[in-house]
């Protein structure tokens, strides 16, 4: 499916940073009380501080301000003073592209050059936002594109609620409505494992739900991990957000040998940490993520290995089922939708909801974890001189 876009052309927008604001510090991911520490540097009075940085906060993440200019309610003087020293700018998009169906993609590029990409998935009563972690991942899944992409960094808070904030602009959806939100979910499924880089994960986060700016709840965002053990407790006592595990099978041969991972934090493991994650309730189930691989993890019997390892561990649990994405030089094909079916009947018929992931934005190459890198290939096959 990565390989058939429906010839949609991407959108190649300028850089619309202004050369002399990039030498200044971005406000956007800072908590309040580093805005606060910014501006009592810059010499604004001690007393002042407090509100002020209460002020640029609400212009930031209510207002959804680009600019010093727009915050009306601080003096000329002030806001000069602050655009001399801060920026509050966007990451550039480099492409944005919006599929048949409504999904929306934004290619991003970073101060340094690297580039990440942000997928927007319009459903019926929602809209979900998919947020990337890290430029590229550390961990090799075998079935993962964004895997066999060398790690570049992680991504510092600020790049992680930028992406948010891009996507609010797109959407037009400054300030928040009071109800019927076209952004309304978040889901750390993107590019890179969020475990591994979770301080900034939760500082980005902690300001998504924050009161007095966008405001959402923890119960609409997810985040997505292959397994990182020994990250999970916390991530459910200090950030509460739902947990998805990318299980993927259901015995450690298989599972060592497609997610590396499984060496270090074999299935057990794994499974009494989800038993334990802080948070999970009949209410607020855990998602397993689980690929159907041709011939590898898709037997009726990796199916009712699946049911009894859920039931065995206890665990409220919803299963996602998600048909591989191909990729050129992939090792893997798709399960036939017959084996999809049957896999997703018996775990059913057990009582555990298992729906089968309708690929989204097929036409715009936004699959999980690919769309960097197809980008890239793509703009250098444009780069490359004519054949003779
Ligand atoms: N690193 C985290 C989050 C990002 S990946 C994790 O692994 O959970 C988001 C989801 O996309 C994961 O469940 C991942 O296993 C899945 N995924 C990766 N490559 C895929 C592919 N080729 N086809 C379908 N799903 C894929
Ligand atoms: Fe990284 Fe997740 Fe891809 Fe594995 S599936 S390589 S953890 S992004």
């Amino acid at each position: 499916m990565l390989t058939t876009p429906l010839g949609i052309e991407p959108v190649v927008a300028p850089r619309v940073v202004a050369a002399s604001a990039q030498a200044c510090e971005s406000l956007i991911g800072l908590t309040r009380d580093e805005i606060g520490e910014r501006l009592a540097a810059a010499g604004i009075p001690e007393r002042q501080v407090k509100m002020r940085a209460q002020q640029l906060w609400q212009w930031l993440y209510n207002r959804g301000a680009k600019d010093f200019t727009e915050m009306t309610n601080i003096s000329k003087e002030l806001r000069q003073t602050l655009g001399a020293k801060f920026t509050v700018g966007r990451l550039a998009v480099v492409e944005r592209q919006v599929s048949v169906d409504g999904t929306r993609k934004w290619l991003l590029r970073l101060a340094d050059g690297n580039e990440v990409e942000t997928v927007f998935i319009p459903e019926e009563d929602r809209g979900t936002l998919c947020v990337s972690s890290q430029v590229g991942c550390t961990l090799t899944c075998r079935f993962c594109h964004t895997g066999t992409q060398r790690l570049v960094r992680n991504l510092t808070p600020g790049e992680i609620i930028g992406q948010v904030v891009i996507a609010r602009d797109d959407l037009g959806e400054w300030p928040s409505p009071a109800d019927g939100r076209l952004l309304s979910n978040i889901v750390l499924m993107g590019m890179g494992e969020p475990l591994y880089n979770f301080d900034n994960v939760k500082a980005a986060m902690q300001i998504v739900m924050d009161g007095d700016g966008i405001s959402l709840s923890r119960r609409r965002i997810t985040l997505s991990t292959s397994g990182v053990v020994p990250m999970m407790s916390r991530c459910g006592a200090e950030l509460g957000v739902n947990l998805a595990v990318s299980l993927h099978a259901v015995r450690d041969e298989v599972r060592d040998r497609i997610m590396p991972i499984n060496k270090k934090y074999p299935l057990a493991e794994l499974l009494a940490a989800c038993r334990d994650y802080p948070g999970a309730t009949n209410a607020r189930r855990i998602t397993f993520e689980y690929i159907m691989l041709k011939d590898i993890n898709d037997s009726a019997a990796d199916a009712r290995e699946l049911v009894r390892l859920l039931k065995a561990y206890d665990i409220p649990a919803k299963v996602n089922l998600i048909p591989f994405n191909p990729w050129p030089g992939a090792p893997y094909e798709r399960s036939s939708a017959e084996r999809i079916h049957q896999f997703s009947e018996i775990v059913f018929s057990s009582g555990i909801s298992a729906p089968v992931r309708t690929p989204r934005g097929e036409d715009i190459l936004a699959a999980c974890g690919q769309l960097k890198s197809e980008s890239e290939k793509r703009r250098k096959s444009e780069q490359a001189p004519e054949p003779a």
